[in-house]
């Protein structure tokens, strides 16, 4: 397979200045892949400046019609890569190749959505007392700086940049240090499809390195931002200062309501992979299940079953469902909140062992006997362990889900239509699914309430959220 290990700058890969690179580890095997260039703050500065000149001497100008062309063919390319993408993700971050090859195709489709909507992104005419005409246009911002996680890369990364670019922005965008590939080759397929050099730049390397001096920097007029809720929030402080515009997509610990009226067969054995899937990194996973007390054991036998019949293993296979973690030290993280002696009310139902193979797996583990003040029950694990309590009345739920500091996400299974209304209105989360868990559409807004963040990914939302709001009046 063919590594992209440049930096993607100006239309062009090129190696950092100083040579630096980081080791790519495939956390399936625990072999090294290939050693990526790792951007320092001289390359920062070129990637800003370019990306600043490009918006300025053609992106912008471009009429919504000619954007959308362009954008439509990269959707193109990105299909006609689809195949490449996907063993990249999978290779680099031990995705499963089947959940790989979608999140590709969601990645292409969104570059599809955009590329549409922006051709119908209206502004209005408003009927001012004074007369004359008065109306609203949409304006890019100039320079998006767009960081993204590693559990997700490539989708997320589409869902910044295509409403960015379809609203006439040029993006710089980070991917994290453990997931450069995607981004890096979506960089090259774009300019290939006809994206003007430096619309799109692309920086492989070190969040903490450059990330300051790309959140300060003058020409970048927003960052978009996906990953943990700390770092998150040192952005929006850094921001702060010059009021740049900030969306930020954060962490989460997803409830998963069940109530005794529901299809209980159904919930249990989708449940699993709803907390699961990606190996529970996973800003939406439902990592903690509520269920209502007379049908609490039916489920949890039901889940314990489901889960067991999991395939862990091998990115590469089509059957495989869950593969390793991102890396050792993600692994260790989530180990450190599996019941040990020190929490003898916890019982670990399954799972929670490393099975005997290279990589860094570990079976997903089930934990009931939670007290709502375990560390375990309230703060984001990002890795595959659930927690299922029981509970008796709807009130004393809901005061439950909503004291998280998070809200994210979120299921909720009732065959009581009234009851799932009046739930799902309560329910402090950005985004809910009733009788299932899909959450994510790329035509629906995406994004959290309280610590969760700020803004919206997806939809129309997005669209807004590249632009600035400007109103013009033309005196009779
Ligand atoms: P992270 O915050 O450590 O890193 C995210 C990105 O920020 C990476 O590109 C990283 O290099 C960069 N970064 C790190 N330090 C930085 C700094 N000081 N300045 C600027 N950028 C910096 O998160 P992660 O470990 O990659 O991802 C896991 C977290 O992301 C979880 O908390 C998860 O819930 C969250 N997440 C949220 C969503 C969502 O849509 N809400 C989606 C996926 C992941």
């Amino acid at each position: 397979m063919n590594y992209p290990t440049r930096l993607f700058i100006d239309g062009e890969s090129r190696p950092a200045a100083d040579g630096r690179t980081l080791p790519l580890v495939n956390p399936a095997t625990e072999a090294v892949l290939t050693e990526v260039a790792m951007a320092g703050i001289r390359e920062l500065e070129i990637a800003v400046a370019g990306a600043h000149r490009a918006f300025e001497q053609s992106w912008r100008d471009y009429t919504p019609g000619r954007r959308s062309e362009v954008m439509f063919e990269i959707a193109r390319v990105l299909r006609a890569h689809a195949e490449e993408l996907a063993q990249l993700e999978s290779v680099s971050i031990g995705k499963p190749i089947a959940d790989a090859r979608d999140e590709v195709a969601m990645g292409a489709r969104t570059f599809e959505y955009y590329a549409g909507a922006i051709t119908k992104f209206c502004g209005q005419t408003i009927p001012v007392w004074r007369g004359g005409f008065d109306f609203t246009l949409r304006q890019p911002m100039g320079v998006v700086a767009a960081i993204v996680p590693w559990n997700f890369p490539f989708p997320i990364a589409t869902w910044k940049v295509a409403p960015a670019l379809a609203a006439g922005n040029c993006v710089v965008l980070k991917p994290a240090r453990q997931s450069p590939l995607t981004a890096l080759r979506l960089g090259e397929l774009a300019h290939e499809a006809g994206l003007p050099a430096g619309v799109l730049q692309v920086l492989a390397g070190a969040g903490p390195e450059i990330g300051d001096a790309l959140v300060q920097h003058p020409l970048v007029r927003k960052i978009s931002f996906t990953g943990s809720t700390a770092v998150g929030s040192r952005i929006m402080q850094l921001a702060a200062r010059d009021i740049k515009r900030v969306s930020l997509e954060l962490g989460g610990k997803s409830p998963n309501i069940v109530f005794a009226d529901s299809d209980l067969e159904k919930a249990a054995s989708s449940s699993p992979l709803s907390v699961f899937g990606n190996t529970g990194q996973d800003c939406c996973a439902r990592s903690r299940v509520f269920v209502e007390r007379p049908v609490f054991q039916k489920f949890v036998d039901l889940f314990v079953a489901a889960t067991q019949k999991l395939v862990v293993g091998d990115p590469a296979s089509e059957s495989t469902q869950l593969g390793p973690l991102v890396s050792s030290q993600q692994r260790e993280t989530v180990e450190a909140y599996l019941p040990d002696a020190t929490a003898p009310h916890l019982q670990l139902l399954c799972g929670g062992d490393r099975p005997a193979r290279p990589g860094y797996y570990l079976n997903p583990a089930v934990v009931i006997g939670c007290q709502t003040t375990d560390r375990i029950w309230n703060e984001e694990i990002f890795g595959p362990v659930v927690c299922i309590r029981p509970f008796d009345n709807e009130a004393d739920m809901l005061a439950e889900v909503n004291a998280s500091p998070y809200g994210l996400s979120g299921s909720l299974w009732t065959n009581d239509l009234k009851r799932a209304l009046r739930v799902a209105r309560r329910v402090q989360s950005g985004v809910l699914s009733v009788n299932c868990h899909n959450s994510l559409h790329v035509e629906a807004p995406f994004g959290g309430y309280k610590q969760s963040g700020l803004g919206r990914d997806l939809g129309q939302a997005a669209l807004e959220g590249y632009t600035e709001l400007k109103n013009v009046y033309i005196a009779d």
